[in-house]
């Protein structure tokens, strides 16, 4: 069986994180990274990958939904930072605004600069952003140890971030119907700087789009880069676990 590495897996979100762990490798999923979204799910994370230590790794952060509680979670987040794997997830949401856009920025910024002062990737949410995304990222100059998640560019983007030698790993939108944008901006991403994910629960592939997602239909997001590049299934698994491994480390169990 063909094996995939899930870029970007909510696994805390299921009812048993640990079941569906081992129901996601018996499935083909090699191993899987698991960003939390506050302090609270970055230590769950962390649990999970402690039980797993072969088939999970975790990262640290607060997303921007939540960026307001930057002040109040910096300290404790940061000292988890310091242990995981790399810091996510992170980043700029102007579509839902849930938290104030100065506010996002500003955990942001900091978020990378604490990456960039560790040596550590960051794992990206961009949305309606890609403009603000793209100067924090410039400026911190992090190669493609910034990793842009569900990335959902389109061609012009997509080409701008790649100059800037970032990673993009693509998720359910790539196989939707309304996923056009989302494929003339992949057939852009360097084959080698491209990873794949599911964001489980959210996002579910074609033709589970609408069930809550598991992290084994990586395997959809993965036959659709291959179409895109025109290159066979195997090969998108073994390049894009290369570049998941060359990024985030492998499992060390
Ligand atoms: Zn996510």
């Amino acid at each position: 069986m063909t094996a995939w590495v899930d870029s970007h897996s909510h696994v805390f979100m299921a009812d048993d994180p640990l079941a569906a762990v081992d129901r996601a490798v018996r499935e083909g999923i090699a191993w899987m990274l698991v960003p939390g979204v506050d302090l609270e799910t970055s230590v769950q994370a962390r649990t999970i990958a402690a039980a797993r230590p072969d088939r999970v790794g975790w990262a640290a952060g607060l997303h921007p939904h939540d960026a307001q509680r930057w002040e109040e979670e910096a300290g404790r987040l940061s000292a988890l930072i310091v242990e995981a794997w790399a810091v996510g997830e992170i980043g700029l949401d102007y579509y839902r605004n849930l938290s104030p856009r100065d506010d996002q920025r500003r955990a942001f910024r900091d978020q990378v600069q604490l990456a960039s002062d560790l040596g550590k990737p960051v794992i990206v949410h961009t949305r309606d952003s890609f403009a603000d995304v793209y100067e924090i990222l410039a400026e911190a100059n992090l190669g493609e140890q910034a990793i842009l998640h569900c990335w959902t560019g389109g061609p012009r983007w997509t080409k701008r971030f790649r100059e800037l030698g970032a990673t993009f790993s693509f998720a359910g939108p790539i196989t939707y119907t309304t996923g056009d944008t989302v494929r003339r901006g992949a057939a852009e991403a360097p084959p080698e700087r491209t990873m794949v994910e599911t964001d489980t629960p959210y996002l579910a592939p074609e033709p589970h789009r609408g069930e809550p997602n598991r992290s084994e239909w990586t395997a959809f997001n993965g036959a659709m880069l291959a179409e895109i590049w025109g290159v066979p299934g195997d090969e998108v698994a073994r390049i894009t676990t290369e570049t998941a491994e060359r990024v985030f480390g492998a499992p060390r169990g």
